[in-house]
């Protein structure tokens, strides 16, 4: 994705990696690969393996520079988690934020959207066998729905079917006990320009983050979509969603509001291009790149 200047905020990417996740069917629960097909003959050919027809998915944070504040939303895989460091290198992450003239000490704030693997990673890095906060000047904003959901699955050991056990452990709770954690509740207006808006069942305390600058708006989608698919089949939820019939009617209802005020959304997930608009097309919704546009 290339930087987006909007109004006096700048918002970039830093991609960890884009590679072929599942077939639609496999990802996506009432999926059928022939639906998809279907569509994606009126669709960008990078969103497809074209070999094996899975959906192709990036793994990426984005930077929010406002006149006051830099802002890191989600923080990937990370290093020396639970990931195949061969799978999920971690150096091109490290690489594309250095490259963004950026340094740990530089990032005031952390927005997790919600508290999965692959959105908390850097959030803690090993140091002298030692979980540590990655970003020692800032201060990590998390839903506290969404921190005491994994927080009692954590105690319980009773761990949520296709969710990983420990992420708690090492990407959440040392950021607590270093005392740079804020939780917050439902709405949460951050500053001027970046707020935090429940956007609940991918996972109990979803959030997607609202950007607004002199009269513009985008929205950091975290897991509220994982393929542009899912805009024109809204109601297709995934597996590993805690709630897939919430986490629909969240998209919707998200990708209504959007159709009808020109909202930018940043899809976390989305390949290429990454940001772009929506628009509505009877029951469902069509997403455009920004550099189609
Ligand atoms: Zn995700």
């Amino acid at each position: 994705m290339r930087d987006i200047k909007l109004g006096d905020v700048t918002i970039s990417a830093i991609l960890e990696i884009e590679r072929p996740g599942k077939t639609p069917e496999d990802f996506f629960i009432g999926a059928s690969n022939q639906t998809a097909a279907r569509h994606a003959q009126d669709m960008e050919p990078f969103l497809f393996d074209p070999d094996t027809g899975q959906i192709i998915m990036a793994f990426q944070s984005f930077v929010v520079r406002t006149p006051k504040h830099t802002i890191l939303i989600d923080t990937c895989n990370g290093e020396d988690k639970f990931t195949d460091a061969v799978t999920w290198p971690t150096r091109p992450w490290l690489d594309r934020f250095h490259a963004l003239g950026l340094t740990f000490e530089d990032i005031d704030f952390v927005l997790c959207t919600h508290l999965h693997i692959d959105h908390t990673g850097w959030n803690t890095r090993l140091e002298g066998g030692k979980w540590v906060p990655t970003f020692a000047n800032a201060t990590y904003i998390f839903s506290r729905t969404e921190y005491a959901y994994w927080e009692n699955v954590a105690n319980t050991g009773i761990v949520p079917p296709r969710q990983r056990d420990g992420v708690w452990q090492t990407n959440c709770l040392p950021i607590v006990e270093a005392g740079q954690a804020l939780l917050v509740d439902g709405h949460y207006q951050l500053d001027d320009y970046v707020a935090l808006e429940p956007t609940p069942g991918h996972s109990p305390g979803h959030c997607c983050v609202r950007i607004r600058s002199n009269g513009f708006e985008a929205v950091a989608l975290g897991d509220l979509m994982h393929h542009p698919l899912q805009c024109r089949e809204p109601d297709w939820s995934t597996p590993f969603c805690w709630d897939p019939l919430m986490a629909a009617k969240s998209r919707r209802a998200l990708l209504s509001a959007a159709a009808d005020d020109g909202t930018l959304l940043l899809p976390t997930h989305f390949p290429g291009p990454t940001a772009g608009h929506v628009r509505k097309t009877d029951d469902h919704f069509k997403f455009t790149f920004l550099d189609d546009e």
